[in-house]
């Protein structure tokens, strides 16, 4: 059996901090996943991402982890709100909602002014005291984002425009999701956002040979440590564990009777197409959330992403006069972000949770990697 002092099951964007933070600080490690990367899908063959979409300049860890690439245009936007009616970012229709975007985005310089310190904090407390050390967030994270929108008076520039971008970026719709959430997500409307490629070869030369790939199907805590056995047949053990896996593995791995932020759907397709002429104008189309089309993409060789949130290809007929499908990806859970209820991070004697449990993005799964690091490097600083 294969022993390492700490093992982190799981390839994903938390796995993957939690690796770097620990070779940084001097930690032998072997993590154990099914698939590097996880939800950052990124395809060499087709140079698209299947999985996360872009990364904000503000990403401070997550964009260690990959290469940040085009820059996503926040002016060559057409938002849609029916069928008959559409506008452009810059148009007649958003001069008049000036008063009420003026609102919006002095919420988000309020908000951003509260959660880059959490952000910091996330670092080496778990979210729950990180929250706790400002009322502003814990309220943020079990307000619903409607009635954000609401106390801050912006709701038809809302409807127009915030909505769609963080429906876009989630396919939740604003009763149900977070004001934390949906404000992390519209960070993009004020922050620069990339798309971004991932090498995966990079990824496991930098973590020097510390990969094994494997699907953990057992862990049992032992006196001293951790035992794993994955489906291949291979046992490893150790003095810590991390699972960085998707909430629901974790639970079952762990054996946890808690509950969990429910999960939405996104279905990727890349295409090769012609879109109808209404949604030719500019790079992207977002729309309503009674849309089950979440938003379109150009892709810098001409293709087009289009995510759906219904997983039905004759739904394409509706933005494309004609299409050829490239690839395409289905993420039945693609994000915990229904509900509050709130996954704990230090689960005590060398035993740690990691992923976008409590929040999600590729930034705040990274830094609960990085927390769990943390907090093993320190168990053996005070030694
Ligand atoms: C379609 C889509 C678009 C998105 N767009 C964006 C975006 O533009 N920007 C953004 O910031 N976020 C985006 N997100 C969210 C973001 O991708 C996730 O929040 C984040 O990647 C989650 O990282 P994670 O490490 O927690 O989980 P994951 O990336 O899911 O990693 C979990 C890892 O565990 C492994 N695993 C699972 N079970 C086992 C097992 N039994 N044994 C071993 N290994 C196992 C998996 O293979 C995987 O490597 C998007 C998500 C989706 C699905």
């Amino acid at each position: 059996m294969m022993h390492a002092r700490t093992i982190i099951v799981g390839g994903g964007s938390a796995a993957m901090s939690c690796a770097l933070q620990l070779q940084e600080g001097n930690q032998e490690f072997l993590m154990v996943t099914d698939i590097l990367g996880g939800r950052i899908c990124y395809s060499d063959e087709e140079k698209v991402n299947f999985g996360a979409y872009f990364v904000m300049k503000n990403y401070n860890f997550a964009k260690k982890l990959v290469q940040r690439r085009t820059w996503i245009n926040p002016f060559s936007v057409t938002f849609h709100n029916s069928d008959n009616e559409w506008f452009n970012t810059i148009s007649l229709h958003s001069i008049k909602r000036l008063p009420q975007l003026l609102l919006f985005y002095r919420a988000l310089y309020e908000f951003i002014k509260h959660y880059q310190p959490y952000k910091e904090r996330c670092q080496i407390m778990d979210q729950r005291k990180a929250m706790a050390a400002d009322p502003y967030i814990e309220e943020m994270f079990h307000k619903p984002a409607s009635q954000f929108i609401r106390e801050k008076r912006f709701f038809q520039a809302a409807n127009d425009y915030i909505s769609k971008f963080s429906y876009a970026c989630t396919g939740v719709d604003m009763e149900n999701i977070s004001a934390l959430d949906m404000m992390n997500c519209c960070m993009g409307l004020g922050v620069p956002i990339h798309r971004f490629s991932f090498d995966r070869r990079a990824m496991e030369t930098r973590l020097k040979g510390r990969i094994r790939y494997g699907t953990v199907t057992d862990v049992r805590r032992v006196d001293d440590g951790f035992v794993l056995k994955t489906k291949e047949g291979a046992e490893y053990s150790a003095d810590n564990l991390v699972l960085a896996t998707p909430a629901t593995v974790t639970r079952q791995l762990l054996n946890l009777d808690i509950p969990l932020r429910n999960t939405c759907k996104l279905y990727v397709y890349h295409v090769n197409a012609v879109l109808k002429k209404k949604f030719l104008s500019k790079e992207m189309n977002v729309f309503p959330f009674e849309s089950e089309i979440i938003f379109t993409a150009k892709m810098d060789d001409s293709s087009y992403l289009i995510y759906t949130r219904v997983e039905d290809e004759k739904l394409l007929g509706r933005v494309c006069s004609s299409y050829q499908i490239i690839g395409r990806k289905a993420w039945d859970k693609a994000m915990y972000v229904y509900g509050d209820a709130y996954v704990e991070q230090d689960l005590g004697q060398g035993l740690y949770v990691a992923g976008d449990h409590n929040g999600l993005g590729l930034e705040p799964t990274a830094i609960s990697g990085v927390f769990a690091a943390n907090q093993i490097i320190k168990r053996y600083r005070n030694w």
